[in-house]
């Protein structure tokens, strides 16, 4: 517990994926005796949410054990756990049940070093509203129940994949779901074509999947037609320091442009470049007017994409022997008819018609904040708590949402959206829990708590 830890409030945290469980660590560690955190989270795995839930030891992170640490100013933590499990270092990509391990783990520590108490509860919020009288936060339960509470947090989220921009009357499977998975062991051993669409992070484990399970006809669509760049071989920390710094000042997208190109010609290792800037990316945002901030997501989100996604070693090499034996072609282009089964995708030498057994939409989540924590956020917004603008619901600067409930409701994690331009990684997520539990034990002084 901090020297000026508050005392007596209730802090409900809606959803246990890794971003309300780095949210929670952190409140665990500025709460005190008589103070507690409950995590409304209908899944039994804490920390696991959609990325972290995969049993396959072949789904491996994205980003070596360095750089995902729960905590920003201790780098090597992850590392030093997966050390004393015996099961890498701080280069190893690991697979990434084992990261939902290690978030439960730093739970468990926080719970234990911490006065206040900890609860999961394991339902689903349906509806949240002002408490009786106006006071606080009531948090309506699946089963009937009422959560009461002095403040809440969102964590829900995207929580539904993204349609394919295509008339359908058969809808993809989409991967990371049951859905996903009974579709997948049902074709096993399959020779027919199945398609992927999609060539990013997800599309190459599910493409490494199949293969696994005897798919011997895969064929990857996506407009770009290739998948992620790899690591390099030898990794390094990201680069924070000053030029880094130097690049984040820009307040144009091409200028931001302009510095990352001069440093990385500068013989920087563009990889440290773009992983160290990812941790500015809020400062870039914010530097820049309307206008930029449309140019930058226009222009540079999609390069920024390609780039900052990395296939791990692992994955890297089983694209290429999937290529190179036959089992996996890619083919560019957009799909623009998926119909029972049948596929049109418009590629660059004309119309190509597919007729695959099984289609996996790896294409990505909704951005709409309406679908997201599975009917809360579309109430909240309805009931006038919330408002949203494109793809996000408004928040305040210290991530407050912005409302009627602003005293009382904070959302951090996918939920918030391209509010700070891209907020995926658990570096930006740890960053948000951290600025979170900050503002909430502010906000619990100002008002003097009990
Ligand atoms: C396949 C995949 C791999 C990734 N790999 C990496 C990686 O290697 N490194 C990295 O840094 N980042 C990675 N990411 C990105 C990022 O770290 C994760 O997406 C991150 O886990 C998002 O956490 P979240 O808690 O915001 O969302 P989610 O994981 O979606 O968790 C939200 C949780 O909220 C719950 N919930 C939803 N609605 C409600 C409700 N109404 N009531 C109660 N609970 C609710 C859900 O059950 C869920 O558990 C990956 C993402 C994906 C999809």
């Amino acid at each position: 517990m901090t020297a000026d830890a508050v005392e007596g409030v209730a802090v409900a945290v809606v959803g246990g994926g890794a971003a309300g469980i780095l949210a929670a660590i952190r409140l665990l560690d500025v709460l005190g005796a008589a103070d507690r955190v409950e995590v409304v989270e209908p899944q039994g795995l804490l920390g696991a949410g959609i990325a972290f839930a995969t049993d396959d030891p072949h789904h491996l992170l994205n980003i070596p054990a360095m750089m995902m640490s729960a905590y920003e100013d201790q780098p090597e933590h992850f590392a030093s756990y997966l050390s004393q499990q015996g099961k890498g270092t701080a280069t190893t990509f690991a697979p990434r049940f084992v990261y939902g391990e290690y978030l439960r783990a730093t739970l468990a520590r926080a719970v234990q070093s911490s006065a206040a108490a900890f609860t999961h509860r394991q339902q689903t919020a349906v509806r949240l509203q002002p408490g009786t009288g106006g006071d606080g936060v009531a948090i309506e339960l699946d089963n009937g129940e009422t959560v009461s509470t002095d403040f809440a947090v969102l964590a829900v989220g995207w929580g539904s994949p993204n349609p394919v921009r295509a008339p359908s009357r058969q809808v993809a499977i989409k991967p990371w779901s049951r859905e996903g998975d009974l579709a997948i062991s049902r074709y096993a051993g399959a020779s027919q074509p199945i398609v992927v669409i999609g060539t990013g992070l997800s599309a190459a484990d599910i493409v490494g999947t199949l293969a696994r399970q005897g798919c011997t006809s895969i064929v990857a669509v996506s407009p770009s037609g290739t998948f992620p760049a790899a690591h390099p071989a030898s990794l390094q920390w990201p680069d924070t320091g000053p030029t880094v710094a130097r690049i984040a000042e820009a307040s144009r997208a091409s200028d931001l442009i302009h510095r990352t190109r001069a440093a990385c010609a500068g013989g920087e290792q563009w990889q440290r470049v773009i992983d160290g800037l990812r941790g500015y990316l809020p400062a870039v945002w914010n530097n820049m007017s309307e206008v930029e901030r449309a140019r930058l997501v226009r222009h540079v989100l999609p390069v920024w994409e390609k780039l900052r996604h990395r296939m791990p070693p692992h994955t890297t090499r089983t694209i290429a022997e999937l290529q190179a034996n036959d089992t996996l072609s890619i083919l560019r282009g957009r799909v623009t008819e998926h119909d029972a089964g049948r596929l049109v995708v418009e590629t660059p030498s004309g119309p190509k018609t597919l007729n695959p057994v099984l289609t996996i939409d790896c294409t990505g989540w909704s951005r709409d904040p309406r679908r997201m924590g599975r009917g809360l956020i579309s109430q909240l917004i309805d009931d006038g708590f919330a408002t949203a603008h494109g793809p996000a619901i408004d928040l305040t600067a210290d991530g407050r949402v912005a409302g009627p409930l602003h005293t009382r409701l904070w959302a951090t994690g996918l939920l918030i959206g391209d509010q700070v331009w891209e907020n995926s990684g658990v570096a930006l997520l740890r960053r948000q829990a951290a600025r979170v539990a900050d503002s909430l034990r502010e906000a619990a002084h100002a008002e003097g708590a009990r």
